[in-house]
């Protein structure tokens, strides 16, 4: 945790925050930290600053706080993730995060399995707490849009247009034609296949819609890797 995200529920008068739970955990276990040390903090949705920390003990951490500078500048994609398996969604959303990506698109596809759309870990609550977590490493606050789209067709004819409105589209794709292009300064958005792959329907459809097919090389990856193999190579 590089930097202590105080939620609404934490602030208890103007620059005063009392803390429990997790982070109260991390702070006292992992930082070692003191009363009177000092805290990079930031609100929720809001700006960064320096937090001095008044009490201390295992029950809660009082702070005194100072925000004095926005928080990183949001990275300009979408990224468009057929569904993986939920395990790996919890850490591919963290990463999301933390990269200062700011929408995220879960959407159906031929070879996402049915059940995976029930889970436990995609309920608000959860995909919440991943994405405090991107957050808190990488030192933002500023929480991603996640969008459940479960029917692939009606999301691509219906909402892709708009959402891509003005963006480079891009899906990765081990059989695209092209190599994935580099350090791209431009808005786009990203679309990623499942485990097994987007079908060739799929495929097409994408590129109806002015999406173009792109490779990463001869590998096929894993599909976390994929995603972060793409963003470290398209993002300057
Ligand atoms: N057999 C599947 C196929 O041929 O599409 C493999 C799917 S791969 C495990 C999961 C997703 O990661 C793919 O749909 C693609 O979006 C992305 N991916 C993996 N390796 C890739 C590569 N070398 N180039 C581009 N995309 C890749």
């Amino acid at each position: 945790m590089n930097l202590l995200v105080l939620q609404p529920d934490d602030i208890v008068a103007p620059g005063r925050a009392l803390v429990q739970g997790r982070r109260l955990e991390h702070v006292r276990l992992v930082h070692r930290a003191r009363p009177g040390d000092s805290l990079r903090v930031g609100e929720l949705g809001g700006r960064l600053g320096e937090a001095q920390i008044v009490r201390l003990s295992p029950q809660v951490l009082e702070l005194d706080y100072c925000l004095n500078k926005p928080p990183p500048a949001p990275v300009p994609v979408t990224v468009l993730l057929a569904l993986p398996r939920p395990k790996k969604v919890r850490r591919i959303l963290r990463s999301l995060a933390a990269l200062g990506i700011k929408r995220i698109v879960l959407t159906n596809s031929f070879r996402v399995e049915k059940s995976f759309w029930q889970s436990p870990l995609l309920k608000p609550a959860a995909v919440r707490e991943q994405l405090l977590l991107g957050l808190e490493q990488a030192g933002d606050t500023v929480l991603p849009e996640v969008i459940h789209e479960p029917l692939f067709r009606p999301f691509v004819e219906d909402r892709l247009p708009a959402l891509a409105q003005g963006c480079r589209r891009l899906v990765a794709h081990p059989l695209g034609a092209e190599p994935c292009p580099h350090a791209l300064n431009e808005p786009l958005v990203l679309a990623v296949g499942p485990e097994g792959g987007f079908i060739p329907y799929e495929i097409s459809r994408l590129q109806e819609y002015g999406f173009t097919a792109v490779h990463l090389g001869a590998r096929v990856l894993c599909v976390e890797t994929a995603v972060l193999s793409l963003l470290g190579r398209l993002l300057p």
